[in-house]
């Protein structure tokens, strides 16, 4: 079959088989997730109609995607082409804060672009999607590092006076993912996307949890198509730290599979829980205090084998007999449904296997590895969850907040 659709079409077909219709649902024009896709962006700009194409990126991302070759390409087919090299902050990190969000927006309107191309990993496209939608150009994605499920992302999760807020921009119209370029990434990244996949375990048990308790909705085939593609990294975690063939595509796909089933739902409660709720809350600390940035998936990954430690021990001493204070309070939060989520999590592997699977995939498994000291993991474990004040998230219902 056509490789170029491949991924949503079977997202289509498993839920069909299901009798589950998603024609409403915004996916984008075009998947390409093979060896040597980049080669396909040129004519599907062109196909589009396509004038001037602004490319995003830093100077790392952009060599990485062929930099002038792909500029070339572009120019080749009628396309004017500029690139914005995104400029990092003090700290030395590309951030998406308002700053690089105007250098892009001003580069757009200089260049009077009529398309956005996001060249590089998570930081970049979330300043690409939201500069992009904010002159109301479509932007098309070039991932050149598996780090973070949120290329297909509406939202932008964006750092304004060092706060992090996630707010709407648009997906990509279509995604060129090269494999051959996306093996090239630095393993920390590739572990860092690991990591972010991992962090499916939390999500779908806090997902669970919100449904349970705190009558958020629930979509069985959403958390079905992402605990699929969790599954399928995890089996292939050696692979994937070994950056082979295989595990670079079994990784890529679950990213991609993961954003889309955020996109059917429309939420992210798929994808992201507390692991991510500690996870910003970590990184708001790290930018407050002018340390360097950590990668978003790293943080992830290790706050998910902290999250099922803290549920584990929390839910344990909130089913025993004579359970008092928070212990008490919790319990009597969960009422009847207390044995039903401890046996969900029972389903999830503890924090040794967590930390052991982080590990396999070539990435460090303890915050302290990241700069994350013990006091800062403490607070954020009282404190994270009104990151989300929505999210009934089992963190929040520990901390006894409605
Ligand atoms: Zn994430």
């Amino acid at each position: 079959m056509n490789h170029h659709t491949d991924i949503i079409a079977s997202v289509i077909r498993e839920a069909e088989a299901r009798g589950i219709r998603l024609e409403g649902v915004a996916f984008p024009d075009e998947i390409v997730l093979e060896p040597g896709a980049i080669a396909r962006l040129p004519a599907y700009l062109s196909g589009k109609g396509h004038k001037r194409a602004l490319l995003v990126g830093d100077p790392v991302t952009i060599a990485a995607a062929g930099g002038e070759g792909l500029a070339a390409s572009l120019r080749g087919l009628g396309i004017e082409t500029e690139t914005t090299l995104v400029t990092p902050n003090a700290a030395g990190d590309v951030v998406a804060d308002e700053a690089s969000v105007v250098q892009a927006l001003l580069d757009m309107q200089k260049h009077r672009a009529d398309v956005a191309v996001a060249v590089g990993a998570g930081t970049l496209h979330d300043i690409t999607r939201y500069a992009a939608y904010t002159s109301g150009l479509p932007f098309v994605s070039a991932p050149t590092a598996p780090s973070v499920d949120g290329f297909t992302s509406k939202g932008a999760p964006l750092l304004i006076r060092g706060d992090k807020i996630t707010v709407p921009a648009i997906g990509p119209s279509a995604i060129f993912a090269d494999t051959d370029i996306l093996a090239q990434a630095p393993a920390a990244m590739v572990a860092a996307g690991f990591g972010d996949m991992l962090g499916k375990y939390t999500s779908l048990f806090d997902w669970k949890v919100g449904h349970a308790i705190g009558g958020e909705d629930y979509d069985p085939f959403v958390a079905e198509l992402t605990g699929s593609a969790l599954d399928a990294c995890v089996s292939r975690v050696e692979a994937i730290g070994g950056r082979t063939p295989e595990g670079i595509e079994t990784l890529t796909r679950a990213l991609i599979v993961s954003g889309l089933a955020m996109l059917i739902f429309g939420q992210s409660h798929s994808a992201s829980g507390a692991e991510h709720h500690l996870s910003h809350y970590w990184e708001m600390e790290l930018l407050r205090t002018g340390r360097r940035q950590v990668l978003h998936g790293a943080k992830v990954g290790a706050a998910c084998a902290i999250i099922a430690d803290h549920y584990r021990r929390r839910l344990g001493q909130a089913a025993e007999a004579g359970a008092s204070g928070s212990d008490a309070a919790l319990a009597a939060r969960l009422g009847d449904r207390l044995p039903e989520i401890a046996a969900w999590l029972g389903e999830l592997p503890g924090a040794a296997r967590i930390r052991e699977l982080l590990r396999i995939a070539g990435g460090p498994a303890e915050p302290e590895a990241l700069g994350i000291d013990a006091e800062l993991v403490l607070r954020s474990l009282r404190e994270a969850d009104e990151i989300r004040p929505g999210r009934k998230t089992l963190l929040r219902l520990i901390n006894g907040r409605p």
